[in-house]
């Protein structure tokens, strides 16, 4: 038995994928099952892109529809799942010097609850959210994450929610249509360079491929892969059990590490 907790990077793509069936959110459903079950969740979404640092420290937080003009089942949903005080002033002292702040007034947002609602739909697992601060470069981010590594030795599972590539000026709605080529080979060059470990490059992600520019318009729906990344343990493997590019602009990588449970993945 692995008694290091598995840490998984999630291409959340749209807010709809919350509701409506998918080869994603069945993916997500069955992670949910196999993975061994949290004691509880921090989640680093690319929609808590502030200034600063902090983590949501409420007992119980609430469900953010932050996104705007989707139908009213998408505003309907909650995720009702508790908060962690104690994993959020955890938290705060495993990143230490870097001043955290405890905060009430966020809650749990569409990165975090339009996957979780499919791995754990109980919501009966405690959840804490990280904020992204926006001022610090990708090697900083990387750096800081790497503080948290102890989380997974305390069943914590962290959890990043973003997406590789998400450029939304860019979108193609033909479904026919292929995605285009600074897509593929951005999304490539990242699958290749997790695969052999090459994290000081992922970090500095802007220069990892000419795609970069399309592919990475704005930085915080990659910043969470670098949160996951930082945790990984020498000769760990990291699987990517899920991939895809929606609309021609949305990676839907998924980065795992950990809780492989067969050779069958190895790559
Ligand atoms: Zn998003």
């Amino acid at each position: 038995m692995n008694k290091v907790h598995p840490a998984l990077f999630l291409g959340h793509g749209s807010p709809m994928l919350a509701i409506e069936p998918s080869r994603y959110g069945t993916a997500w459903q069955e992670m949910g099952r196999k993975l061994p079950r949290p004691r509880a969740i921090l989640a680093v979404s690319a929609h808590w892109y502030i200034r600063g640092t902090a983590v949501t420290a409420q007992s119980q937080p609430r469900t953010i529809h932050d996104f705007y003009g989707f139908p009213p089942a998408l505003y309907a949903v909650q995720y009702p799942a508790p908060g962690d005080p104690h994993l959020a002033a955890r938290v705060s002292a495993l990143l230490a010097p870097t001043p955290v702040r405890p905060d009430e007034e966020w809650g749990l947002d569409h990165g975090t609850w339009s996957v979780l609602r499919h791995m754990y739909p109980q919501a009966d697992i405690p959840v804490v959210q990280l904020s992204i601060d926006a001022r610090l470069s990708g090697p900083q981010h990387y750096t800081l994450a790497q503080r948290l590594a102890p989380l997974r030795d305390e069943g914590v599972l962290v959890l990043g929610s973003g997406n590789v590539v998400h450029n939304l000026r860019q979108l193609q709605f033909d479904a026919a249509a292929t995605p285009p080529a600074w897509a593929q080979t951005f999304n490539t060059a990242v699958r290749t360079a997790v695969q052999g470990g090459r994290h000081a490059e992922l970090a500095a992600y802007e220069s990892l491929d000419a795609g970069a520019d399309l592919s990475v318009p704005t930085p915080e729906h990659y910043l969470p892969l670098l949160y996951v990344l930082a945790l990984q343990r020498p000769g760990e493997i990291a699987s990517m059990p899920l991939d895809g590019i929606e609309l021609g602009a949305i990676s839907m990588l998924c980065v795992q590490l950990g809780g492989v449970q067969s050779t069958a993945q190895k790559q």
